[in-house]
């Protein structure tokens, strides 16, 4: 069985835009579903790849996350390769995390 994550990240934020959950599993996954938004919003070619964060049997998965943003839907999706675990993440737009929502830089 597969596991699949459908997460909207407005859940996760308080009213400021900030993470929501101080500790604990909830902030585990925040923090990761946000490190996806990240790499998925960079405006570079290569971002570095993620590790899944799936630990199996108590090792580490050693996979590293394939990610992009589905064109007909704007949900960034990502999936696994090693362990199968994928995922969909929705209202990531105008998040502190998305890379587009940047200013552009100024001289
Ligand atoms: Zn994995």
């Amino acid at each position: 069985m597969t596991d699949c994550w459908i997460v909207d990240l407005g859940h996760y934020l308080t009213p400021n835009g900030a993470i929501a959950p101080i500790d604990g599993r909830a902030r585990q996954l925040a923090e990761y579903w946000t490190s996806i938004v990240v790499h998925a919003t960079a405006n570079f070619a290569h971002p570095p790849p993620l590790p899944c964060r799936r630990r199996p049997g108590r090792e580490a998965c050693g996979g590293h996350l394939d990610i992009h943003i589905e064109a007909d839907s704007d949900a960034i999706h990502w999936s696994c390769p090693a362990c199968r675990e994928r995922g969909l993440i929705r209202g990531w737009q105008g998040t502190l995390w998305d890379g587009f929502n940047d200013p552009p830089l100024s001289s």
